[in-house]
């Protein structure tokens, strides 16, 4: 590799002098020259300096570098040439163009002005300053880029941070408007069944029962809703008792009993472990992670496929330490991508088709609102716990399974707070 030696500091103060001596005269030429198009504002921002000042000040600033040995000036000129022209969408490769030009015009008034014996000491000096000033650009370039994208990213998020709040509060609004009349829908329903309920009219009868469970149907989603935006709001609280895991498992799988049997699904809760112990847990909240769990593994799997629930206690590295419950949803569904693994868990994820969102909770693959697993993982968190899956992949076909798990900590008092602050002390999955 060659380098460009460096002259003598008397040959580039001479150069030096020289170049300040003839800024006003050359300035306007090399403008000329390169043709540069006049800055422009960019709406919002201060104007950019003028293209000849910035050219100005880069002249005198190689005069200073080349006469006294300072580079200062130089960096700050490069940085001006960018400020001013990047926002005007000049690449850096169009800025470097620039310099490559003013330097030959330069390079054509020395050998003018010094006689062709004398050119080549002088232009060794000012190659050294071009390729500093080159290398000043591009880096000032590259900060300026950065920023740029930082700016970029910023506001985008400010704006999905305000779309997910409008987001929010619809849900949170949609759902306490659509509470009061479902209630009355529920209440009448209840005084029709008490008043039909000797009636022997099949008709009459199914559309009873058409009722209640739309009407059920309904006031999971509400419920959903609500939860949603308490969790997005940080403002779920649980009401900590005395908990059986098991016995809300088991509650879980009886209301999904129907669509179990419609489905031909095999479903087995395997014993849970004889030393996991009642704990202090919200259990109304648990039986909506059960349901919502179990009610994905039955709407995700073909018929005749398995479904498995099993726990296991997870003991503490130390004396002092929490133990841990892991309850494990098995299915032999059509699996989740590894790709899809995490995002599963945000709201409306995986919500596409709302042609489909008609069909059953728990038909084959019926589309829902996409707030299952959020609603699931917003109540596992408050416990202090955590929520993944583990499958091969999403396969139709060939239905490689999808496993779910939960942890939850065993709190043999209740917690302090009514709300889960307990971290993990376990090492991440
Ligand atoms: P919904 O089922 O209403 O779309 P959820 O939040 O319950 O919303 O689930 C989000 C997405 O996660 C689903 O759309 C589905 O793609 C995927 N998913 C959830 N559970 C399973 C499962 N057991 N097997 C395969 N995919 C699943």
């Amino acid at each position: 590799m060659t380098t460009t030696p460096r002259p003598d500091v008397a040959t580039r103060s001479h150069l030096g002098r020289w170049l300040r001596t003839q800024t006003s005269a050359i300035v306007p030429d090399w403008i000329a020259a390169v043709r540069i198009r006049p800055p422009v504002r960019v709406q919002g921002t201060e104007a950019p300096p003028p293209i000849e000042n910035v050219l100005r000040d880069i002249y005198a600033a190689m005069a200073i570098a080349l006469e006294v040995g300072r580079y200062d000036e130089l960096e700050q000129s490069a940085k001006a040439l960018v400020e001013a022209h990047r926002p005007m969408g000049y690449s850096l490769g169009s800025l470097l163009g620039i310099v490559a030009l003013l330097k030959s015009n330069l390079w054509l008034a020395i050998t003018a002005a010094f006689g062709a014996e004398n050119a080549l000491s002088q232009l060794q000096g000012l190659d050294f300053v071009f390729s500093h000033l080159t290398m000043k650009i591009s880096l000032a370039y590259l900060a300026e880029t950065e920023r740029a994208m930082q700016d970029e990213l910023e506001q985008t998020k400010w704006r999905l941070e305000k779309l997910d709040r409008s987001k929010s509060d619809f849900i949170s609004i949609a759902a306490h408007e659509l509470k009061t009349p479902l209630t009355l829908i529920q209440g009448y329903a209840d005084i029709l069944n008490l008043e039909l309920a000797k009636d022997t009219n099949e008709r009459r009868r199914s559309a009873l029962v058409g009722l209640a469970s739309g009407t059920h149907r309904l006031g999971i989603i509400i419920q959903d809703m609500i939860a949603v935006s308490m969790i997005d709001n940080d403002v779920l609280t649980l009401h900590y008792q005395l908990t059986v895991l098991h016995h809300i498992a088991q509650i879980a799988v009886n209301d999904l009993e129907m669509s179990i049997y419609d489905r031909r699904l095999t479903l087995s809760i395997q014993p849970f472990p004889s030393d996991l112990p009642s704990f202090y847990a919200d259990p109304q909240r648990l039986y909506l992670v059960f349901n919502h769990l179990i009610g994905n593994s039955v709407k995700y799997t073909p018929d005749g496929g398995g479904i498995t629930i099993s726990a296991q206690v997870i003991k503490p590295d130390t004396e002092q330490g929490t133990s841990f419950v892991e309850v494990i949803i098995a299915d032999t569904g059509i699996g989740v991508a590894p790709e899809d693994q995490d995002r599963i868990f945000d709201k409306f994820y995986g919500v596409t088709e709302p042609l489909r969102h008609s069909s059953g909770r728990t038909k084959f693959k019926g589309g829902g609102p996409g707030l299952g697993l959020a609603v699931a993982k917003g109540i596992v968190d408050a416990h202090g716990g955590k929520i993944w899956v583990d499958s091969p992949g999403r396969d139709e076909k060939n239905c490689p399974g999808s496993t779910f798990h939960f942890l939850l900590p065993i709190h043999k008092q209740p917690p302090d707070a009514s709300r889960g602050e307990e971290r993990l002390g376990i090492k991440d999955k």
